[in-house]
């Protein structure tokens, strides 16, 4: 399980729900502990993980939106899995760019970032559902307490409105 505690900088400019993001990559992030890890702005020009403060800095500058944030957080997020791994044998001390890009951990972290289409679309249908809640106030029973009579096909209007649209 994973959870990650954005700070109120990295919320203002991303708006995203980290709750729910914490949710998507706990059901494929396993690690042996529940890790909590801090997402914060990153004060450099690039991203990057820190073991000793379990803390993701993003470099806003290159990105706020949903899928940069994704990629980020998974390629970091990787990162984080490696080092408690037992085959793993890094000590992130770089003597060129192209050492730390070809590294095995990089490699290894880049294809993890390419689970962020999925993630992202994940994200975006829950959001439909909790946005058609509110639309069709489904957390009241309006049929069954208040005897209204509402047309209840509007919602069933719209979702085979929105299948054709993907078929
Ligand atoms: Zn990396």
């Amino acid at each position: 399980m994973i959870k990650f505690v954005p700070t109120n900088g990295i919320v203002k400019s991303t708006k995203l729900d980290f709750d729910l993001l914490s949710f998507i990559f706990s059901r494929f992030v396993k690690l042996k502990r529940r890790k909590t890890l801090r997402v914060e702005r990153s004060k450099r020009s690039y991203s990057y993980y820190y073991d000793k403060r379990k803390v993701i800095c993003i470099n806003t500058n290159e990105g706020t939106s949903l899928k940069f944030i994704v990629a980020t957080l998974l390629h970091e997020v990787r990162h984080c899995m490696q080092l408690r791994e037992e085959c793993a044998e890094m000590n992130f001390n770089y003597t060129s760019y192209w050492n730390y890009y070809s590294s095995p951990e990089e490699k290894d972290a880049r294809k993890f970032e390419k689970l962020a289409t999925e993630v992202c679309k994940i994200y975006n249908q829950y959001k439909i559902i909790e946005s058609k809640f509110k639309k069709y106030d489904l957390d009241i029973f309006k049929e069954l307490c208040h005897n209204e009579k509402v047309d209840s096909n509007d919602l069933q209007k719209e979702t085979n409105n929105e299948q054709q649209n993907i078929e």
